[in-house]
């Protein structure tokens, strides 16, 4: 038995279209109208909050853009609006659900993600897939504060399942790839930008099979 952890965005779900546009459409329900200086400033503001593991990022950034350009809504609707455009916004990636439907027989599974929790774990349950999913990490859990490729994530993704390994699969090198392996995961390398799955390479598959 393998305990295998996945990553969330571009790993089990995408967004449908740009994120600038679920962005744009969060300050049109909530404010009316957007501008692209607001959503330029969202981001960079949002990252900032983030990266400190400031609680509610999303609110606080919209705090901050409402704050310097005069935009008449509240912070904290705004914040809904756009946790609830997020999930609107998802769909699976393509053979996500095979894939997690096969491994699921004989492993245990878990999600390893950087980001919010309810929102990471919103967006799995969006596409109908959070109950497959027994070990849920996600990096601003106050008991985890650690993104990927900090090794206390890794860590608590492994305190969480007693297995003989542990896989990680994503979408993204250095956190996904680089930073699992240096923490005692095999790792799988999956393309969101592909038509399919990537196949994985043939030490991993050999790993899960
Ligand atoms: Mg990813």
């Amino acid at each position: 038995m393998a305990a295998v952890f996945f990553d969330v965005d571009g790993t089990i779900v995408r967004w449908r279209g740009d994120y600038a546009d679920v962005l744009a459409d969060a300050f049109d329900r909530a404010a009316g109208t957007h501008r692209e200086a607001w959503l330029e400033r969202y981001d960079e503001r949002f990252f900032a909050h983030f990266g400190a593991f400031a609680d509610d990022p999303y609110r606080r950034a919209f705090a901050d853009v409402c704050d310097e350009h005069a935009v008449d809504a509240d912070p904290e609707t705004l914040a809904e609006t756009l946790v609830a455009a997020e999930f609107d916004a998802v769909e699976p990636v393509p053979g996500v659900e095979a894939a997690v439907d096969a491994l699921a027989d004989r492993h245990t599974l878990g999600i390893l993600t950087n980001g919010v929790p309810d929102v990471q774990f919103g967006k799995v349950a969006e596409v109908g897939l959070l109950d497959r999913f027994d070990a849920r990490v996600a990096s601003h859990d106050p008991a985890v504060e650690a993104t990927k490729p900090d090794a206390d994530i890794y860590e608590a993704a492994k305190s969480r399942v007693d297995a003989e390994r542990y896989v990680m699969v994503g979408d993204d090198r250095e956190p996904d790839i680089d930073g699992a392996r240096e923490h005692g995961f095999e790792t799988v390398h999956v393309d969101a930008t592909a038509a399919d799955l990537s196949a994985p390479d043939f030490r991993t598959l050999a790993v899960l099979l």
